[in-house]
């Protein structure tokens, strides 16, 4: 007799599949005596009708009364039965970080359970955004076919009900199934989840584990029409974006796909989902609908199907589907290429972007880039046609400006603030559905029929939307360097050597190198016996109550105590650790100055460019140019930008900025042609901890200074120069 473990497995199957097992191995007099056993009462109908009322856990006891049916039976049963939901399949291109990897290596690689260790090992840690479904882990793995590795899956749904009894809101979890197949010969991996929500967890998870890359495929219109006959057909939907044509339309006909296709209505639609009649094994027999949803990059069928009898149909389908892929991918154009990866379903884009404007943009200037690298030119114009439809959908991750052409001087010129005089950045910002353009400096508002350029010339625009310029913020430029590295690999783009910038909706592209604004303190090899060294995270900690205590500027200031305090062995304030690394020089604070830390550095082809950091202490919140020290350090850097002096500035502060600042920043000097060298917590601490090093201070001693400095100041009358 089975277990009651073994005929557990029969919880997860059909209860028809139960009733099947008992009707092949049982006799009908057996199972008459077995139902009075367990339901405790007779049956006078025939027993094949009695047991259809039968629920599911009486169906697995008159199981394990059953001698006759066996574990072998029961095992077999489950094999067949057990993914018992309709196919659903994901299908991803498979990119391996190894070119050598084959089927044969992996699989021979992730022998027994191998690849099962591997994934749950990261499963375990994932942590789901609700409750609804949730414990995702790999339960076994099993070689289909001497290129495919299957590796099934379980894991718990939530199932809402009433109770009837007590009428409360119940709920249970249920165990649902699904599986994998990973093929790298035929570059594919298909997810096969009931659970959408799971298709991106698992396959980021495989991405990590398997050392791959996974890419959505957009089951184009092209290899829809090549792969599934048109004459099986039933049902279409066809959109298109083209004005004057109607949007979306559903068809459905016997003989639709002959009619669609002769119909020229129809040219020029796409066609996002279709449903076919297929065939599922080869004498014909075995019918089920079949869906393809294209951008989803998802088949599936409406028709339970035992195991066996899915993946020979599954295998042999997506074989020819990815078939098609595969060479879309190695000579493909990139206009075929960008339909055909679902680069909008990837799980980056999706965590970066909600809502599918704000995709569909990203996926545009990612198209847009690509193009202008490949082709070397350095504009292209989007076909996202409405500057404001870009604004709002991108308006999250880049900085918006706006600098219209203007009539008078025949192209588009910097506008004049009526408030406060100066003119670098008009600010234009759109909250739902209204506009404004701000002056960055004085925050006044500027009216559209007041618009003087610098030449004077009165500037006249229909709207706001007219000559905006937007700036991508560094999230933004990095999202855009891991796209085009994971989907174009030969195309390369280095988010801190290149820029783009958008104009109305024209991409501009530069990779001129000398036009870079942004220096990380890493990329300065003259600085390499700071950034160099390692520290430790708990040293990072310990000195987190130095970067707070640290001053602007020393309590004393005179030319002799600052004379004094360069040749001290203390850092009091946040100047300081720059003379153990640089020439810079203390020096006293006059009237207008606001140059804090100066010193000649190796830039470019300036072998001793001047650098003028804006020192500023700490702060725990993100600093936004709106606030009042983000307001003081726009104010300062401005003053550097138009010094010609200066030929790098830096942003020295115990604290964080705001990416929409750190960008409006960087576009100020790129216009005043200065290089921005960023000293913000992490850097700063990185110069603290070197001079601690050089002095052979300790923390706590620091520390006590610090704070005996502090009381020293409080002490003391304001200076007001
Ligand atoms: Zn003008
Ligand atoms: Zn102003
Ligand atoms: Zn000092
Ligand atoms: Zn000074």
């Amino acid at each position: 007799m089975p277990s009651d473990n073994k005929s557990s497995k029969l919880l997860h199957v059909q209860n028809g599949v139960i009733r099947k097992l008992l009707y092949t191995h049982v006799t009908d007099e057996d199972l008459k005596n077995r139902y009075r056993l367990v339901m405790e009462r007779e049956t006078k109908k025939d027993i094949k009708e009695a047991l259809q009322r039968v629920e599911k856990a009486k169906l697995i006891e008159i199981i394990n009364k059953s001698p006759e049916i066996t574990e072998e039976h029961i095992e077999l049963c489950f094999e067949e039965n057990r993914y018992n939901n309709r196919p659903n399949f994901r299908l991803f291109h498979l990119q391996s970080l190894d070119p050598q990897t084959t089927s044969a290596s992996f699989i021979q690689a992730h022998k027994e359970d191998k690849a099962i260790k591997k994934l749950n090992q990261r499963l375990r840690d994932v942590s789901y955004s609700n409750d609804n479904v949730t414990s995702l882990i790999a339960v076994d793995q099993t070689i289909i076919d001497p290129q495919t590795l299957e590796i099934a899956f379980k894991y718990n749904e939530k199932y809402n009900f009433i109770d009837p009894e007590t009428e409360q809101n119940e709920f249970i979890y249920e165990l649902k199934y699904g599986f994998m197949w990973i093929n790298f010969d035929q570059r594919y991996v298909n997810i096969n989840l009931p659970s959408d929500l799971l298709v991106g967890t698992l396959s980021s998870v495989a991405e990590e584990t398997l050392a791959c890359l996974l890419i959505p495929v957009n089951i184009t219109k092209s290899i829809v029409e090549r792969v599934f006959p048109k004459d099986s057909m039933k049902r279409t939907t066809l959109s298109t974006a083209t004005s004057g044509k109607i949007e979306k339309i559903t068809l459905a006909d016997k003989e639709l796909g002959n009619k669609v296709s002769q119909n020229p209505e129809y040219e020029g639609y796409d066609s996002p989902s279709s449903v076919y009649q297929e065939a599922i094994n080869e004498d014909g027999e075995l019918y089920s609908t079949l869906g393809v949803n294209s951008e989803k990059g998802k088949i599936y069928l409406t028709r339970q199907l035992k195991a066996s009898d899915m993946r020979r149909w599954g295998l042999w389908r997506i074989g020819q589907i990815m078939s098609h892929m595969n060479s879309i991918h190695t000579n493909g154009d990139i206009d075929e290429k960008f339909d055909a990866f679902g680069i909008a379903e990837d799980s980056e884009v999706k965590t970066f972007a909600y809502g599918q404007d704000e995709k569909k943009a990203i996926v545009e200037l990612m198209k847009a880039l690509v193009i202008c690298k490949k082709q070397g030119i350095e504009s292209y114009r989007l076909l996202i046609e409405k500057p404001e439809k870009l604004v709002a959908a991108l308006k999250k991750h880049m900085n918006l400006r706006f600098r219209p052409y203007c009539d008078g001087c025949q192209e588009h010129a910097d506008l004049v603030c009526p408030s406060c005089g100066k003119f670098e950045i008009m600010v234009l910002s759109r909250k739902g559905q209204s506009t404004t353009v701000k002056c960055g400096f004085c925050s006044e508002d500027i009216e559209l029929d007041q618009l003087t350029c610098l030449m004077s010339h009165k500037v006249r625009v229909n709207s706001w939307y007219d000559g905006v310029l937007m700036y991508p913020n560094t999230a933004l430029t990095s999202l855009m360097q891991r796209m085009i590295k994971k989907y174009f690999p030969e195309v390369d783009f280095m988010a801190e050597e290149e820029q783009f910038h958008l104009s109305n909706n024209v991409l501009h592209y530069s990779a001129n190198k000398s036009s870079r604004v942004m220096y990380r303190v890493e990329e300065i090899p003259e600085l390499e016996k700071v950034w160099g060294r390692r520290i430790s995270n708990q040293r990072r900690e310990d000195l987190q109550e130095v970067m707070e205590l640290l001053k602007e500027k020393c309590s004393k200031q005179s030319s002799d105590a600052c004379k004094a305090c360069q040749k001290e062995h203390s850092i009091r304030c946040v100047m300081k650790p720059f003379i153990t690394f640089t020439n810079h020089h203390l020096h006293p604070h006059h009237g207008q100055e606001y140059g804090d830390i100066s010193f000649n550095m190796k830039m470019l082809n300036m072998d001793d460019a001047v650098f003028v950091g804006i020192a500023k202490s700490y702060e725990k919140k993100e600093i936004t140019s709106a606030s009042d020290k983000g307001r003081e350090m726009l104010e300062q850097f401005y003053g550097k930008c138009t010094d010609t002096m200066t030929h790098v500035i830096g942003i020295v502060v115990a604290g964080h900025l705001e990416q929409g600042f750190t960008a409006k920043l960087q576009d100020l000097a790129r216009r005043y042609n200065k290089k921005v060298v960023m000293w913000t917590y992490n850097e700063l601490l990185m110069a603290v901890d070197y001079a601690i090093h050089k002095y052979g201070l300790s923390i706590e001693n620091i520390i006590i200074d610090l704070k005996a400095d502090g009381s020293k100041r409080r002490g003391r009358p304001k200076n007001v120069s």
